[in-house]
């Protein structure tokens, strides 16, 4: 046993594996043994069944077995010398021509029996297979079976990664299990080793099926108990991280506007967090516009209560900026002290900031991730927020657990993301979802437009700013900046001389940001009526009397994208309208107007854009290559991962043998790894 190779091994260990090809396989994520049995077949030949060669299909792939009669070897012109067999089976006689392996002529004998796999063609009566693959029945070559065919992968040939294969399922320790018995038995999982094998060379669909099965278990279950381990770990690190409790009935009573069911609700969860030792690590999920900005500020408000700090950063400065301006006006009544921490700032201006930071005159802190840069110190950070995240990872928390005492995190998600995708991204959180929207908010009616109907989108454009209302053109996005810019430039000298009697303003991402920050507020004003912009304004931005979004080359934006542009407008009680303009055909371009002219709802949304995006078939094909390991694409397989976040819960509690350290040493190297934000 002792020699036997170890999967954490240098892939250089299997035979055939050095200089040169070590490289090429480290070129493509393949470093150790494990790495490359984690390198799936993308697909399988079946090459199972034999058939007589009479009954071979044309143009399709079969297999035969026959005796070799005689052989021809002959050249055209001296140039493509071809060896031609003659083989006969029961059914009929057929042949085999190879083209450039004259050396053939030598290794196969008349008088033995072939088997042959490739594609059929009949000439002149006869059925011919062309460069078939050809071995003897029994020999190492053996061409029956269930045959894999990986990823290729440029320099390297596909029978060496075959052979390399073989030999480290002989090799090494594959059948080491870190799994304990009591999930394995619950489960009913086959062995690593059964897997492994059964996933490169499955002898049956059924082994396949089991083999599957295991491994996308495995990854999942490794994945979910290490979330679990890494919070156990931030938590155990942290303080107390309580607040004390003081209600918040003024601040809510002071609204122009009433909560809805779920901004309430949602609220209440977060105060039983603030108030328990443990720290809160919640993500707030609601739809666009369903107005989260609010349930952090009074989240905010709590913790200034009782004296302490909260910070909320977001991803850009325009939106840090808004957010700032709405919290100073929404906490001015009350005496709180709201400061902003951006980078652009003057030295002077930032260090008279850091100071009311560190001495505990500012009592909330808003900027972009400048604030939990090294040098901010807070006098007593008890609450960070952060907006408009996907996520707040692990070595951010980490940061925070060093700025203060126990320190609460509160994320406002983007995009609304499917409850499985949820459960595995942000599997270390708990969830608050906001469903209901502002009383009185009108669906947004959204149309799709192509280049012949683009006028239309134009007219709807032209009667919002008719009503005084605001407008955005969300310009393209081309590859390269330049020809982006020259584009954008385009669209919008059409636009000025479009609404000649209406001021129009060009933001994008090459201006700086004083420039920025003057057109934003200038629309906000209504100074400027129409902001035609690239996507920088994406995220976040509000502004209630824009109600009209045009959206040009709609087909360049994901569905998400396309619904977080669409958030922008239907933020009052106005009617607000989203034209889309489509220049392609293409079927997907085609499908996500659709989608997005028939569902409102953002969580819908998101599980179409998943359906959309996702690669197509999984049955028949695991996820390919490297792309085993990819956590969000195995998400997919919705029951299995259900069954790992079920017994992740499970063996955290009651451990079952299984060992914890191989899901950390999984935790180092996906740290090191694609993974690290996720993780
Ligand atoms: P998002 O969830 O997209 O971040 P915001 O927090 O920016 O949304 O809120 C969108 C708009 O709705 C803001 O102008 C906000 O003042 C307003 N708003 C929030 N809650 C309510 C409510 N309960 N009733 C009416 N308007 C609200
Ligand atoms: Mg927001």
């Amino acid at each position: 046993m002792s020699d036997r190779l170890r999967l954490s091994d240098d892939v250089s260990r299997i035979k055939g594996i050095g200089g040169k090809k070590k490289e090429t396989l480290a070129a493509a994520g393949i470093n150790t043994i494990d790495d490359l049995l984690a390198y799936y077949p993308v697909r399988y030949k079946d090459r199972r069944n034999l058939v007589p060669a009479a009954r071979a299909q044309e143009d399709r792939d079969s297999l035969v077995c026959g005796e070799l009669i005689r052989m021809n070897v002959r050249s055209f012109g001296g140039r493509r010398p071809m060896v031609e067999c003659v083989l006969k089976d029961e059914s009929t006689v057929f042949s085999a021509v190879f083209f450039n392996m004259p050396y053939l002529r030598k290794t196969l004998k008349t008088g033995a029996k072939y088997v042959l796999f490739g594609r059929m063609r009949m000439r002149n009566g006869m059925r011919v297979w062309t460069n078939p693959e050809m071995s003897q029945p029994g020999s190492d070559r053996d061409a029956r079976g269930i045959i894999p065919v990986y990823r290729n992968i440029p320099g390297i040939t596909g029978t060496n990664f075959t052979k390399w294969i073989r030999t480290a399922l002989e090799t090494a320790d594959v059948d080491e299990d870190w799994i304990g018995s009591r999930t394995t038995a619950d489960r009913r999982l086959c062995g690593r080793g059964f897997a492994l094998r059964s996933i490169h060379f499955p002898e049956s669909e059924q082994h396949y099926k089991t083999a599957r099965y295991r491994l996308v278990y495995e990854q999942l279950l490794m994945y979910q108990l290490a979330i679990r381990m890494s919070r156990q770990k931030i938590e155990s690190a942290s303080e107390d991280a309580s607040i004390e409790p003081k209600p918040i009935d003024d601040f809510i009573d002071s609204l122009p506007f009433t909560l809805t069911d779920g901004q309430l609700s949602c609220i209440r969860e977060i105060e039983g967090d603030l108030i328990s030792p443990r720290p809160m690590n919640r993500l707030v999920q609601g739809d666009v516009g369903c107005g989260k900005t609010v349930v952090a500020e009074a989240a905010m408000y709590k913790c200034v209560l009782s004296g302490r700090q909260a910070a909320m950063m977001a991803p850009t400065e325009i939106l840090a900026r808004q957010h700032y301006e709405r919290l100073r006006a929404d906490f001015a009544p009350f005496g709180i002290k709201v400061c902003l921490l951006i980078s652009g700032m003057k030295a002077a201006e930032r260090r008279e900031t850091l100071e009311e930071i560190a001495t505990g005159a500012a009592d909330i802190i808003v900027g972009t991730h400048a604030v939990i840069q090294k040098d901010v110190e807070f006098s007593d950070l008890a609450l960070v927020v952060t907006d408009e995240q996907h996520r707040f990872g692990v070595n951010q928390r980490k940061t925070l657990v060093r700025k203060g005492r126990g320190v609460n995190v509160l994320v406002m998600s983007a995009t609304p993301i499917p409850r499985t995708m949820a459960a595995t991204v942000f599997g270390d959180m708990d969830f608050s979802i906001i469903r209901s929207r502002p009383e009185g908010r009108r669906e947004i009616i959204t149309r799709a437009f192509d280049r012949t109907s683009r006028e239309r989108a134009y007219r709807i454009v032209r009667d919002e700013l008719d009503k005084g209302n605001l407008a955005y053109i969300i310009a393209p996005s081309i590859d390269s900046e330049d020809e982006d810019l020259s584009s954008v430039m385009q669209l919008f000298e059409e636009i000025r001389q479009r609404y000649p009697g209406h001021k129009a303003e060009l933001l994008h991402g090459r201006l700086g940001k004083e420039e920025k920050e003057s057109i934003m507020e200038d629309f906000r004003s209504h100074k400027v009526h129409i902001l035609v912009a690239t996507v920088v304004i994406e995220v976040g931005i509000d502004v209630p009397d824009a109600t009209v979004i045009v959206i040009e080359n709609s087909e360049r934006f994901g569905l998400a994208q396309l619904h977080q542009l669409r958030g922008r407008v239907g933020r009052s009680a106005k009617q607000s309208y989203c034209c889309l303009i489509n220049y392609s055909r293409s079927e997907s371009a085609v499908a996500r107007a659709k989608a997005m002219a028939e569902i409102s709802d953002g969580f819908e949304i998101s599980e179409v854009d998943y359906k959309l995006r996702g690669p197509g078939d999984v049955m028949g094909t695991m996820q390919s290559g490297n792309y085993s390991r990819d956590i969000l694409a195995l998400c997919r397989y919705t029951d299995i991962l259900e069954a790992a976040i079920q017994d992740a819960d499970r063996i955290m509690e009651e451990p079952d043998g299984t060992d914890l350290r191989h899901v950390e040493e999984y935790m180092l190297s996906a740290a090191e790894s694609d993974n690290s934000d996720i993780l």
